[in-house]
């Protein structure tokens, strides 16, 4: 069955004005469950837009994006907010970590906002931090890590309400090339040992390769 399936979608910026920006046009793709996709483009073709659109954080001019074949269309702001909250997550290439808090509470919030009891969100959490090789680093905050240690810890934020679909924007991007390749196998062990689906953009073809499919997002160069 398909977890993810974006129909005809089409999108263009500046629409009404005087030079509007054409980036998907009639765009089809679909994600089966467990299956990992690369989205490789370069810069520019679509990639973020693309993400967006699928992560219900933007609509498209036209077209539908079904989630678990639920189609999500025409669905107001509370329902999608809903519905991305229990059924997506969401990697940057920045952490995005809330610096104030430790790399444990980084991962239990979003579980108590799910209404997740606090001892099963704490649980979760050690079982992630364990799963990436963190578990030592439970009570330091983002600053006291490094780069590769904090996007992990994003890996688990985002995994932590066992989402049905994974987003990734250049997940491993900020890294350093040697350190991009190790964090990168942390992420591709801890979504293949959670049967997770996947959507990855990234511009590492090497990186791509790896994962069960390759789309590439031309850009419609308008
Ligand atoms: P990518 O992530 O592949 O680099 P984006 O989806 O960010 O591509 O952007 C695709 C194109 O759309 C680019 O030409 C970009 O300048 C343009 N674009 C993105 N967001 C906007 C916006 N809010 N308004 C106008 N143009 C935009
Ligand atoms: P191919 O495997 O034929 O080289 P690609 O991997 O380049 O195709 O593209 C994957 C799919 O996405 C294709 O069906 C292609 O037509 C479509 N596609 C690529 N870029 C865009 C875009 N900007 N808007 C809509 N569809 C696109």
């Amino acid at each position: 069955s398909e977890v993810l399936r974006l129909e005809g979608v089409s999108k263009t910026y500046g629409k009404d004005g005087p030079a509007p920006v054409e980036v998907l046009h009639g765009l089809d793709l679909s994600v089966a469950r467990g299956e990992v996709v690369a989205l490789v483009a370069p810069s520019g073709a679509g990639k973020s837009t693309l993400l967006h659109i699928a992560g219900l954080l933007d609509t498209p001019d036209s077209g539908r994006v079904l989630l678990n074949g639920r189609d999500l269309t025409g669905l107001g702001d509370r329902a999608r907010t809903e519905a991305r909250r229990q059924e997506l997550g969401f990697i940057y290439q920045f952490h995005h970590l809330l610096p104030e808090f430790s790399a444990a509470e980084n991962i239990i919030l979003p579980q108590l906002a799910n209404a997740t009891s606090q001892r099963a969100a704490a649980e979760r959490t050690t079982d992630l931090l364990d799963r990436v090789g963190l578990a030592h680093r439970a009570d330091h905050r983002p600053a006291q890590l490094s780069g590769g240690e904090q996007q992990r810890v994003a890996f688990c934020r985002a995994l932590a309400n066992t989402p049905a679909l994974l987003l990734a924007d250049e997940p491993t991007g900020n890294l350093d090339p040697e350190t991009s390749d190790r964090v990168f196998e942390v992420l591709m062990t801890l979504v293949r040992e959670t049967g997770l689906s996947a959507l990855i953009a990234t511009h590492n073809h090497a990186l791509a390769e790896r994962m069960d499919r390759v789309i590439g997002l031309t850009g419609t160069g308008s």
